[in-house]
């Protein structure tokens, strides 16, 4: 299950609700509560309602409210002192009402057994739907009863449930009957194990491909809430019968789908479309199995085919800004609180972790052993798991994300495989680099062109460091210098302060920003001559003016060139 927390709707009674729902970084609606309500009420939403709990009980009360169906709700006092998760709590409000309360200094005040226990629970897990004695499941476990584990199908129980001696049990099944004749307390895990192949008509309507999956699933004791995605020919993917019901589409041209052997291949389907099946084919292709769990099967105007898929793992690397949640992205939260296992350098999983929670795997890793910690990524996302690397700014700059290709590389080398996405699903979610923290802070010193330097020479030859110090400088750029000191590199950012002095006037101002968008902030302007590097250490960047840099009162600024 997919949890849509990030990007939830604000709804506020009043102008100092709405601002309180700005500072937090919501988009905030005003106006008729009610109707705001009704029109974003769906599983899939989340909404954050800005006033008295009680107004909050009083609009909820009117709706028909059911465990499944329900959207996330989170209250928040118009202050925003108070966040409290209302429905949804597993679903991702729980989590939400936590990334509120940390952008605006508040207090999530969270109510669910689960969680006041430090227990996972099992519903509202991402990348499952649950099923059956869920609340006495979580009660055992909060008794220190560890459920037996039970697999039905091949695909890997979630991370934080280890195997027990029950007599809870919790089975791991696509299957509609596994419950029936099950002893309880037992929880059904469905995963999203199946990929539904569809052939239609152009005139065949969602509704009927609905009806025939639903009947299809029915006939062969398949759950549809364990459907991960449809498959189709390309000719189809767009097709409203198909977009209707609502699941990511795989499409295939007709060559790739020609190149697959079928059981119950088509003279006729041939003589239309140029291959001789469309479901079975595309239910193949898209799940990577040899073998089919349905062939076709035919309503009026459309044909299903069911294959089971391998789980295939996700790697996400992750962008948590330079400090506070209020510069790190929606879509850094979400992949955070949908992953499973979380793994990244000690202060960066401190970071983020409001948003972290029992069911995942937290892996803090200590400083250095970079290379390991992007093998230990990579070893969970290939068995099947959803992983987040965290970093802070941006994965991508003097971060985990190259060294996570590199090795990801020299895999694909040594398996044979062509491409990364063979092996999992990657995803790099970009954040907030110390470099445009930073250059806020100071205003616009990167206004015109600027060049990223590390100063670390751990792994690069202080020569090139060099080289490219002489390089930038001839290039009169303005220049972001990352890792500018540690505890045994002292004498490198002198020496390309004086580098810097050969190339540039000797009142070029130079800026030192430490610890952006943390609690201890502080930013200092300086010039090339003037420069004072015991000023900087670990958690400073230093950013060098290019000739055009110029000052104004606390500020910096590059112009762009423009004629006032
Ligand atoms: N991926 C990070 C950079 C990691 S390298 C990013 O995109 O920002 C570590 C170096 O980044 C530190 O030595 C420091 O120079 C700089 N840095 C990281 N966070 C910072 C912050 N909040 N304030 C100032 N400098 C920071």
């Amino acid at each position: 299950m997919k949890m849509e927390i990030a990007n939830p709707i604000a709804v506020a009674l009043n102008e100092r609700g709405a601002k309180t729902a700005a500072r937090m970084g919501l988009r905030v609606e005003i106006g008729k509560p009610g109707q705001i309500i009704d029109d974003n009420w769906s599983r899939d939403s989340a909404l954050v309602l800005v006033m008295a709990l009680p107004i909050v009980v009083r609009l909820l009360a009117k709706r028909k409210l059911s465990k499944d169906g329900d959207p996330v709700v989170v209250a928040v006092d118009e202050t925003g002192r108070f966040v409290i998760p209302v429905l949804g709590g597993h679903k991702g409000a729980n989590r939400l009402a936590a990334d509120l309360a940390s952008r605006n200094g508040g207090t999530a005040v969270v109510t669910t057994s689960s969680e006041i226990a430090g227990v996972a629970a099992v519903d509202g897990l991402s990348g499952f739907a649950a099923e059956g004695d869920i609340a006495r499941l979580i009660e055992s476990m909060l008794e220190g009863r560890t459920p037996i584990i039970q697999h039905e199908i091949e695909w890997p129980a979630p991370v934080h449930l280890q195997n027990g001696i029950g007599p809870a049990r919790v089975i791991i099944s696509d299957s509609k009957s596994c419950l029936n004749e099950s002893s309880p307390p037992t929880v059904q895990l469905i995963p999203p194990s199946l990929v539904v192949g569809i052939g239609c008509s152009s005139e065949a309507s969602a509704e009927e491909v609905s009806l025939l999956i639903e009947s299809v699933c029915l006939e062969n004791d398949l759950d549809r809430r364990a459907i991960a995605e449809l498959a189709t020919i390309d000719t189809r993917a767009e097709h409203p019968a198909l977009v209707g019901q609502h699941l990511p589409i795989a499409s295939f041209s007709s060559a790739q789908l020609a190149s697959i052997e079928v059981p119950t291949p088509s003279a006729e389907v041939q003589s239309f479309v140029g291959t001789s099946s469309v479901c079975e084919a595309a239910a193949l292709l898209a799940s990577g199995s040899p073998t089919l769990l349905v062939a076709k099967t035919k309503s009026c105007l459309a044909t299903v085919a069911i294959a089971r898929r391998r789980p295939k793992g996700t790697l996400k690397l992750v962008g948590l800004g330079p400090g506070t949640p209020m510069m790190r992205t929606p879509a850094a939260v979400e992949a955070i609180v949908n992953s499973e296992v979380i793994i990244g350098y000690e202060p960066y999983v401190e970071q983020c972790k409001e948003l972290l929670s029992p069911h995942q795997l937290i892996i803090r890793s200590p400083i250095g052993s970079e290379d390991d910690r992007a093998r230990s990524a990579l070893e969970y996302a290939s068995q099947g798991r959803s992983v987040a690397i965290v970093c802070s700014g941006d994965p991508e700059v003097f971060a985990m994300a190259s060294i996570t290709f590199e090795i990801l590389e020299s895999r694909c080398l040594e398996m044979g495989i062509s491409s990364p996405e063979d092996l999992v699903e990657l995803a790099v979610i970009p954040g907030i680099t110390a470099g445009l923290g930073g250059g806020a802070l100071l205003g616009a010193p990167l206004g015109h062109d600027h060049a990223y330097l590390s100063l670390s020479d751990l792994l690069t030859p202080w020569d090139t460091i060099e080289k490219r110090i002489h390089a930038f400088g001839e290039a009169d750029v303005v220049i972001l210098i990352y890792n500018p000191k540690s505890e045994s590199r002292t004498w490198q950012l002198p020496k390309a302060i004086e580098i810097l002095l050969s190339y540039r006037p000797r009142n070029t101002p130079v800026a030192v920003v430490r610890n952006v968008g943390r609690d201890a902030e502080t930013k200092e302007i300086f010039s090339l001559e003037s420069f004072d590097a015991k000023k900087v250490d670990m958690r400073s960047l230093v950013i060098v003016g290019s000739s055009t840099t110029r000052r104004v009162g606390s500020y910096l600024f590059t112009p762009r060139g423009y004629e006032i």
